[in-house]
């Protein structure tokens, strides 16, 4: 088999839950590695620099992106974020199954250029939920929440694209979905393509020299 990571990303709604479920799956799992992203937003209380996001102003985000430092990246309710493409590279090389956790513009960029990615989108049990999970983080104003609400609207309209759906109700059984989910789609026939094609060869060799 190759030995070759996954890339795995994980979108949803604001106030879905989603960074809950990536930091109990890296809990649970040592076969994940997290890509930090970088953003231009503000941290909120308790953020730390390099852990959550590595903050940086919108000139280095800038260069960044002309120096082809990320691998990819989007704006979200006035504000940049991007996945560095190092980590990224170097861990997927080291056999880690690398999680993403993105909007969907940068989900579906991923999409076209990684095929072999898997998507996943968190669904909340209801669009109320969602807006009482913003509220009740106090970390925004009612004006960016809102913003943060319409750009989910938006987002709704791409869910098909995403592999699979991951319903946030239980917090143990939505983990252990992903992680089933993620070691199937390592077996998955058209992410082993090197390797069917390598029995195919053994065939060939072997019968050329017992035939
Ligand atoms: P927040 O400001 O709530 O931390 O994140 C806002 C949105 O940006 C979330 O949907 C989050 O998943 C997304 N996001 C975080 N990092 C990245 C990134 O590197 N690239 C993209 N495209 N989206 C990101």
């Amino acid at each position: 088999m190759k030995k070759r990571g996954l890339l795995v990303v994980i979108s949803g709604f604001a106030g879905s839950g989603k960074g809950t479920i990536c930091k109990e799956l890296m809990r649970q799992h040592d076969n994940y590695a997290f890509s930090v992203s970088a953003t231009t937003r503000d941290p909120r209380p308790g953020e730390v620099d390099g852990v959550d996001y590595f903050f940086i102003t919108k000139e280095r985000f800038l260069e960044m992106i002309d120096a082809g430092e990320l691998l990819e990246y989007a704006q979200y309710v006035s504000n940049y974020y991007g996945t560095p493409r190092t980590y990224v590279e170097q861990k997927l090389q080291e056999g880690k199954d690398v999680i993403l956790e993105i909007e969907c513009q940068g989900a579906l960029q991923v999409k076209e250029m990684f095929p072999e990615a898997v998507l996943f989108f968190v669904m909340p049990p209801t669009v109320q939920e969602i807006y009482n999970r913003l509220k009740g983080r106090g970390t925004e104003s009612e004006e960016v929440i809102l913003k943060r609400m319409k750009r989910g609207q938006e987002e709704a309209e791409v869910i098909g694209r995403y592999d699979y759906l991951l319903v946030n109700d239980d917090l143990d059984e939505t983990v252990r979905f992903l992680h089933e989910t993620v070691n199937s789609a390592r077996y998955a026939t058209e992410r082993n393509r090197e390797f069917v094609e390598s029995i195919k060869t053994g065939f060939v060799e072997f019968l050329k020299e017992h035939v």
